[in-house]
């Protein structure tokens, strides 16, 4: 796929600015596993990272893994998760994950295969926890790659995960920050109802703010 001029400018502004401005999260500490990755990517499909923040802590504490989602009573697990919502769907859920595997798999295929896994989650999980170059694509992502290229960006859902992978830094050692920074710069930057364009670094080439 050939990618708009601006794209290298774009990847290249936005490493740099995820080095000083990308959140801390604690599932975003350097050590955390691939399980407990997971269980904050699986909550943070549908919640603000700042209410699975008031919520991870205590959950990762209680149930350090998946053994013990599996041997957990139903309802102390969806009072864990109640304040979060869809509870009771997220518990049976994870309980359906832990009772059909030991240890979370390491490909994105395998991981989807999974109760309510899907794409973002499998590889974000990949991504942050096993450094996998894999592109991710949320609603945050879509807006902000449909903002700064325009029709540049493709309709279709496998046409735009091949923009991703595109998009991705040619360094895998980057792979992570870049993936990070975009979805804070989509929840920091480039909102959905107001973005900041006096403090964006594409504002210059970004189809949405120069067609007025
Ligand atoms: S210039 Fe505005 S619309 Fe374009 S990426 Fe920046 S914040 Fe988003």
């Amino acid at each position: 796929m050939r990618l708009p001029k601006a794209a290298s400018a774009f990847r290249d502004s936005l490493l740099q600015w995820a080095t000083e401005n990308v959140r801390e999260y604690p599932w975003r500490e350097q050590e955390r596993s691939r399980y407990e990755v997971f269980v904050a990517e699986f909550f943070l499909t549908q919640t603000p990272a700042d209410n699975v923040a008031d919520v991870y802590p205590e959950f990762v504490d209680r149930y350090p893994s998946l053994e013990a989602i599996e041997e957990a009573d139903e309802e102390d697990l969806v009072s864990v998760i109640d304040p979060l919502g869809f509870q009771r769907m997220r518990a049976r859920a994870l309980k359906s994950i832990a009772r059909s595997v030991d240890d979370l798999p390491d490909t994105t295929g395998q991981l989807r295969e999974l109760e309510r896994v899907g794409p973002y989650v499998a590889n974000a999980t990949l991504c942050f926890a096993d450094r996998s170059k894999l592109p991710i694509l949320d609603r945050n992502v879509e807006r902000v790659y449909s903002r700064v290229f325009g029709d540049r960006f493709p309709d279709s859902r496998s046409d735009r995960e091949d923009f991703c992978t595109e998009m991705l830094p040619e360094d895998p050692a980057d792979v992570r920050r870049y993936n990070l920074g975009l979805l804070d710069f989509g929840a920091i930057v480039c909102t959905k109802e107001s973005p900041r364009f006096d403090d964006c670094f594409a504002s210059e080439y970004c189809v949405y703010a120069t067609s007025g």
